[in-house]
């Protein structure tokens, strides 16, 4: 089994990478940030403040989440609902990010997030991975892009979804929600210290692609 950890800001193309990785190499693709997103709907749906720990807390006992793979796709089930596309609303990236600098909800996804990984050889992209979720991975890497890069792909990958975003928008709160998560106090996202950086502003979505096969390559020897 061999364990991989992408860590990065939004936007860093993490999601795509990992997924096409996965593909190739016959292992399971793990998108965390989904449940983060998942309660952020939850606290959502309640009208509740994100950034009330309090309250937040109180919210938990009452979700269930269920990850599961259909036809190779991970979709979360939120008591029972398969949320989809419910979860990419700029909105709830916000909500996410608020609700995932409160401890109780880091340690309510802890486990399901570590017994996916005990089950699997898996990728799993988040925020945390190679420093909390996966401390011992085969092969950490810490993708970033500039935020110019970033906001471009984030706004393109909304617009083809048909959400109407104004790219200026994207930037701002693109920007707001990376400093939530790298000043945070519990879990922020940086890279751990074995991680290997890498920065692909300047490469297209299938040259990072191969250079992150290639260094899973050389540090595991798989290969396919
Ligand atoms: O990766 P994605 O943009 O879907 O993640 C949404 C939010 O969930 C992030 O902004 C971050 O606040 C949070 N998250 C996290 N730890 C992870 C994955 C996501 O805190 N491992």
């Amino acid at each position: 089994m061999i364990k991989i950890a992408i860590d990065g800001p939004s936007g860093s193309g993490k999601s795509s990478v990992a997924k096409a990785v996965a593909a190739k190499l016959g292992i399971v693709y793990v998108d965390t940030g989904a449940l983060y997103r998942s309660v952020g709907y939850f606290v959502r749906t309640k009208d509740t403040d994100p950034h009330d720990a309090e309250k937040v807390e109180a919210l938990l006992p009452l979700i269930t989440l269920d990850v599961r793979y259909e036809n190779g796709v991970q979709c979360v089930y939120l008591n029972g609902e398969n949320l989809g596309d419910k979860i990419r609303q700029p909105e709830i990236s916000m909500y996410a990010s608020a609700v995932s600098a409160i401890p109780a909800v880091r340690e309510f996804l802890l486990e399901t997030q570590k017994s996916i990984a005990r089950k699997n050889s898996v990728i799993m992209d988040g925020r945390d991975i190679g420093t909390v979720i996966l401390p011992d991975a085969d092969v950490k890497i810490f993708m970033t892009a500039s935020n110019e890069a970033r906001a471009l792909r984030r706004y393109k990958e909304l617009s083809e979804k048909g959400v109407e975003v104004k790219y200026e928008d994207v930037l701002r709160e693109m920007i707001e929600r990376d400093e939530n998560d790298r000043s945070r106090a519990v879990a922020p996202a940086v890279p751990a210290k074995d991680a290997i950086m890498f920065d692909n502003s300047e490469y297209s979505l299938e040259d990072s692609i191969d250079y992150v096969i290639n260094i899973i390559k050389e540090k595991t020897g798989k290969t396919e």
